[in-house]
């Protein structure tokens, strides 16, 4: 069930993974065409961002991780 956003917060979160960090993303031949990505997209489109600066993520590990040919 989605959150209501409090009056004023509005604008959903965006998703911002970093690359970098000794992250997995976006290494793996899966992105562009990710649904642990788009998952984790849809779950903060339902939050509020307050402050408007998404969230930044960062992969370590990933179970669906795919080695570019
Ligand atoms: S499968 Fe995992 S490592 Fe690959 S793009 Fe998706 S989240 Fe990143």
């Amino acid at each position: 069930m989605p959150i209501p956003a409090p009056f004023g917060y509005d604008s959903p979160m965006q998703l911002d993974i970093n690359p970098r960090g000794n992250g997995a993303c976006p290494l793996c031949a899966a992105q562009g065409a990710c649904r642990l990505q788009e998952r984790l997209a849809a779950s903060l489109s339902e939050a509020p961002d307050a402050e408007n600066g998404g969230m930044e993520i960062v992969v370590y590990s990933c179970p669906s991780f795919r080695e570019k040919a």
